[in-house]
C-alpha cells in the first residue's frame, strides 16, 4: 500500500466544499492532496453511500488524513427545521436550512398504486432558495431571499429522506448496488419540482445529478428523474448533451405569449415557440419523456381554446400534458376553475389527440403542493 504521507497544517487549503464534488472531482482534489485513488472512494462511500457527516467515525481513513478534511473541508449539513405529514395523502413536507440560514423545502410523496396498495415514493427537491424567475401564480417567486443551492445541498435533500426512510423500516432490498444501508431506502423517483429554476442552477444540478447517478451510490437511473424548467430554452440542449435520458418538463401553463408574458416573464426572452423548436430538435431517445405542466387558472388559461391549443403543441412536441389545478396560498390573485370546466378542458385537449392527466398536488394541507413552497414564515 502506498504510504501515506501525514498532512501539515502548512498545506491547508481554503475550505472546499466536498459533498458537491461528483466522483471523478473528489479523485482528482485528492491527487493534489498527494492521495491514492483508493482513499477518495473510500471517503465517497462514506458521504454519498453511508451518508456520514462526521470524519471521526470514518474508520477506515487515516487519522491525520481525517483531521486534514476536518480542516480544509469541514462537512455542513442540511439541518430539519420542521417535518409535517399531510393527512390526505400521506406525504411529507421538510423545511431545511441551508449553510446561509435560509429555509428550503423538499416533499417525500408517497404515490399510491392503482388498486390503493402503497406504491412508490417521489421526492420533490428544490434547486433554490425563493427563485428570480417572478412567475405570478407561484408563492417561490414572492420569496426575499434568494440564492442557489450547491450541488451538495440538492443531494443532501435526497439524503435526508433516505435516513428517515431507513429509520422508519422503508428499506429495500436489491437497490443501489445491493446496498442495505440507508440507501436501500432512496425515494423510487426524484423531480426538480421544489423551490427554484433548477436550470438557473445549472452547474450545481449537473453535478448533483452526477452524484445522484453514480453507481457506486445513489445509483439513480435517468428514467427516475425528471428536471422541470419554465423554458430555459439555452440550458437545454446542455442538459440532454450531459444527461441524454433525464426526463424533461417545461412549464407551460399559457397557450398564447400575450397571456404567458403575463403569468411567466421567461415567456418575454423566450416566447412559445422557440421553445417548441427548442424541444423539437432535441437528439431523440427512445426513454425521454417530455412534458408540459400546465397550471389550470380560473379565466386566464382554461377555455377550449386553450385545451386546442396546449393539445396541438404537445402533439408537435411528442410531450405528455400534466394539468395541475391551482393551489391556493395567501396573497395569490388566481384561483381554480370549477370541476365541471376543468373536466370540459381534459376532454377537449384528448379530443386532439394528446395525452393528459390531470393531478390534484400531494401535501396541499401541508403547503407542500406545486408553487406552495415559500415557507411559513414569510407567507403564512
Ligand atoms: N421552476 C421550475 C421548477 C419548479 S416546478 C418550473 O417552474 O418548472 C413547480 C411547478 O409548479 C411548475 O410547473 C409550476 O408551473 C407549478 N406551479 C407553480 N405555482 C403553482 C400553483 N400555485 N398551483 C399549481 N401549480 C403551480
Ligand atoms: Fe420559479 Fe418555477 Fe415558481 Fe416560476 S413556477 S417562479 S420558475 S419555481
Amino acid at each position: 500500500m502506498m504510504p501515506v504521507e501525514p498532512l501539515t497544517t502548512a498545506e491547508i487549503v481554503p475550505s472546499i466544499d466536498v459533498l458537491s464534488l461528483p466522483r471523478p472531482r473528489l479523485i482528482a482534489w485528492f491527487a493534489e492532496l498527494g492521495q491514492p485513488k483508493f482513499r477518495a472512494e473510500q471517503l465517497f462511500r462514506w458521504l454519498h453511500s453511508r451518508l456520514e457527516r462526521d470524519y471521526a467515525a470514518m474508520s477506515d481513513l487515516p487519522a491525520a488524513l481525517r483531521q486534514h478534511l476536518q480542516n480544509v473541508a469541514p462537512l455542513a449539513s442540511l439541518d430539519i427545521e420542521t417535518a409535517r405529514q399531510s393527512a390526505i395523502d400521506g406525504s411529507t413536507k421538510l423545511v431545511l436550512t441551508t449553510r446561509h440560514g435560509a429555509p428550503i423545502e423538499t416533499v417525500i410523496m408517497p404515490m399510491d398504486a392503482a388498486d390503493g396498495t402503497p406504491g412508490s415514493v417521489t421526492q420533490c427537491l428544490s434547486s433554490q432558495v425563493g427563485c428570480k424567475m417572478g412567475c405570478d401564480f407561484c408563492a417561490t417567486a414572492r420569496l426575499p431571499v434568494r440564492a442557489n443551492l450547491s450541488a451538495g445541498e440538492i443531494v443532501e435533500q435526497v439524503a435526508i429522506a433516505c435516513r428517515r426512510g431507513y429509520a422508519e423500516g422503508r428499506g429495500r432490498g436489491g437497490v443501489a448496488g445491493g446496498q442495505d444501508g440507508p440507501l436501500s431506502a432512496r425515494p423510487h423517483n426524484l423531480v426538480f419540482m421544489g423551490m427554484g429554476e433548477p436550470l438557473d442552477n445549472f452547474a450545481a444540478l449537473l453535478d448533483a445529478l452526477d452524484i445522484l447517478m453514480d453507481p457506486k451510490c445513489y445509483d439513480f437511473s435517468p428514467r427516475r428523474i425528471t428536471v422541470s424548467t419554465s423554458g430555459l430554452a439555452k440550458f437545454v440542449p446542455k442538459l440532454v448533451a450531459a444527461q441524454p435520458d433525464v426526463h424533461l418538463a417545461w412549464s407551460l401553463t399559457a397557450t398564447t405569449d400575450a397571456v404567458r408574458d403575463r403569468l411567466m416573464p421567461v415567456n418575454k426572452g423566450v416566447p412559445i415557440d422557440t421553445m417548441v423548436q427548442v424541444l423539437r430538435a432535441l437528439p431523440p431517445r427512445p426513454h425521454r419523456k417530455i412534458t408540459f405542466e400546465y397550471a389550470l387558472l380560473r379565466d386566464v388559461n382554461d377555455s377550449l381554446g386553450d385545451a386546442r391549443r396546449l393539445g396541438q403543441m404537445a402533439q408537435l412536441v411528442g410531450a405528455h400534458i400534466n394539468a395541475i389545478p391551482f393551489n391556493a396560498w395567501p396573497g395569490a390573485s388566481y384561483t381554480r376553475p370549477v370541476r365541471l370546466v376543468i373536466e370540459r378542458f381534459v376532454d377537449e385537449v384528448r379530443s386532439t389527440g394528446a395525452s393528459i392527466s390531470l393531478r390534484e398536488s400531494k401535501g396541499q394541507d401541508i403547503g407542500a403542493a406545486c408553487g406552495q413552497l415559500a415557507g411559513e414564515k414569510t407567507l403564512g
